[in-house]
């Protein structure tokens, strides 16, 4: 193996196919816990939408917020099957970006009252997040997801 030549590297232009695409049943699953959720976090009065969008890593998605419009746009990834979930993660998911709109008002509101900060008032609000997400599941999920959305 002395005469091993380095491969050229190629610039790629054509994307990868998606390994693990989301599936309809994944996607039912998301959309029948916003509606869950949407009441229970106070949300009637926001609309709010899913949209597919392509991720590289392992993020599951994020949300975009308009606050004005009160409007959503939860963003979850294509590639949502690529790691096995655990039942109740796509209901975890949701409570967790739900989270995020219940907050913007405040957030909004400390930024424009100078919060000293607003990097550290973020991550001050994700770990409130991630304890009332865990919180709320507990309480509140269907731990033996994923339930039939049909
Ligand atoms: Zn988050």
């Amino acid at each position: 193996m002395t005469d091993e030549v380095a491969k050229p590297k190629r610039v790629r232009k054509v994307a990868e196919p998606i390994l693990y695409p989301i599936t309809d049943e994944d996607w039912l699953e998301i959309k029948h816990y916003v509606e869950k959720w949407r009441p229970l976090l106070g949300l009637k009065d926001w609309r709010i939408s899913l949209m597919k969008k392509r991720y590289k890593g392992k993020d599951l998605g994020w949300v975009e917020m308009f606050l004005d419009a009160k409007l959503a746009r939860v963003w979850v990834s294509e590639s949502w099957g690529s790691e096995p979930k655990d039942p109740g993660e796509a209901e975890q998911f949701v409570i967790h970006e739900l989270l995020h709109v219940r907050n913007k008002g405040m957030l909004a509101f400390a930024a424009d009252h100078g919060a000293s900060s607003h990097e550290d008032v973020l991550s001050e609000e994700h770990s409130q997040i991630n304890i009332l997400e865990d919180l709320l599941f507990n309480a509140y999920g269907d731990k033996h997801g994923p339930v039939q959305t049909k």
